[in-house]
């Protein structure tokens, strides 16, 4: 149970980080498009899918309606946005192809994936699903050419399934195992990813859910907590129930107890077998990379990006051979090492050595304020080398992130007014 302290030291990293976040991120400049890149440098590449059958009351990312005509005219756009990307001069080492639901249309997206690795130098592809594409036949297809599938389970808790709308589209918890079990082991990396925190999700319940993705034994999983932005908080609330952040800590504390053993290694929420090759969060683990399809965001140097989000409106920009790139922020220095600070003791370690590399600064001059704050909370350690999170820290790192994701909402939610679904 969380102390009366560490509950008043999260409320206020709360509420700063929110207030950080409606200060820095909101992107209105317009933007000419990406600037052409440094020789030889390589960076990660993300795709997004606008698509799915359904939408889950908790999801905030840019969708729409599936239909097979809609999907074929977007993806000979996206083709062409890579092909304008590559024109500039970018190389890729990393892709991740995101959604929305990637696998909505296999034929699309292998053609995509095969003309992304002709044209750069992959090295590794990882790809979303929705339990409802992960049929052997179709991963086989994807045998050699993706890396890494994440599979968004959220729960296999019957109950919440059914509130979530998720029962009749992708079936039972069983039933979405056993469509997991049969696929295992085709491609390298397999992540099961979970939600938690719930409405009415008891310790019980979630605890259930990791033992039954323990006994799947996928090489990797990520178990979020559910973020309620202003986007999603009424839908949230109409389906699922009063939102309450009551749980959130003791359940954090459930999941690492129960995964310590069989994924030791931990980044951020995401758990693994093995240490390496954890490609979860492109936005935490990439201090730059490109993004292309509608409602994708890039981040290069100092600044962000922003797609076009509404799919017609995407269509032309390409069309005319216009980058689809409409608006950018550039972020001051400071707030760039906030970011910074934020993301690495989220991943649990920051290392001075490198924080000076990125801004030539010593952290204990620039943010020591900062620092000592974290220390007087007993969130963080720190000696000579490094800055590491305590118990309590891992959880306030991770209520910052939080925070920092909805706030990217924020983005997401002005960008998509008046759009149709
Ligand atoms: S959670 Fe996945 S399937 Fe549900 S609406 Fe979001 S992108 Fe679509």
């Amino acid at each position: 149970m969380q102390s009366r302290q560490s509950k008043i030291i999260t409320n206020a990293t709360s509420y700063f980080m929110s207030q950080y976040t409606k200060h820095y991120l909101h992107v209105e400049k317009p933007s000419l498009g990406l600037p052409p890149p440094p020789e030889n440098k390589k960076y990660l590449l993300y795709i997004h899918i606008p698509f799915c059958t359904m939408f889950c009351p908790y999801c905030s990312f840019n969708k729409f309606t599936y239909t097979k005509e809609a999907a074929t005219h977007y993806y000979t756009h996206l083709r062409e946005e890579i092909l304008h990307v590559k024109e500039l001069g970018y190389d890729f080492n990393y892709l991740v192809i995101g959604g929305g639901t990637p696998l909505i249309d296999e034929e699309e997206l292998l053609k995509t994936i095969e003309l992304v690795r002709k044209l750069f130098s992959i090295e590794h592809v990882s790809c979303e699903s929705d339990p409802n594409h992960i049929r052997p036949k179709t991963i086989l297809q994807l045998d050699g050419l993706v890396d890494r599938l994440s599979i968004g389970v959220q729960t296999f808790d019957d109950v919440l399934l059914k509130k979530l709308g998720r029962y009749e589209k992708f079936g039972s918890g069983e039933e979405v195992y056993a469509k997991i079990a049969s696929m295992l082991g085709i491609l390298p990396i397999t992540s099961v990813d979970l939600i938690f925190n719930f409405p009415t999700q008891t310790e019980e319940g979630l605890i259930n859910d990791l033992e039954t993705l323990k006994k799947l034994r996928p090489e990797q999983t990520s178990v979020y907590p559910l973020m309620t932005s202003s986007l999603v908080k009424n839908s949230v609330k109409k389906t699922l129930g009063e939102f309450s952040l009551e749980n959130e800590f003791t359940f954090f504390g459930v999941i690492k107890e129960s995964l310590k053993e069989n994924y030791p290694s931990r980044h951020g929420w995401s758990f693994s077998k093995e240490s390496e090759l954890i490609i979860d969060e492109y936005i935490i683990d990439n201090e730059e990379y490109v993004g292309v399809g509608s409602g994708s965001f890039s981040f290069l140097q100092d600044t962000l990006y922003l797609n076009e989000f509404a799919l017609d409106k995407y269509a032309t920009f390409i069309e005319e051979k216009h980058s689809a790139v409409t608006k950018e922020r550039t972020f001051p220095a400071n707030s760039q090492m906030y970011y910074r600070l934020m993301v690495d003791l989220f991943n649990g370690k920051l290392s001075k050595k490198k924080f000076a590399a990125m801004f030539g600064e010593n952290i204990n001059d620039v943010l020591g304020k900062e620092l000592m704050l974290l220390k007087f909370a007993k969130a963080i350690k720190e000696n000579h080398e490094s800055v590491t999170t305590t118990e309590f820290g891992d959880y306030l790192f991770l209520v910052m992130m939080k925070e920092f994701y909805m706030g990217m909402d924020r983005i997401r939610n002005d960008a998509r007014k008046g759009l149709i679904l």
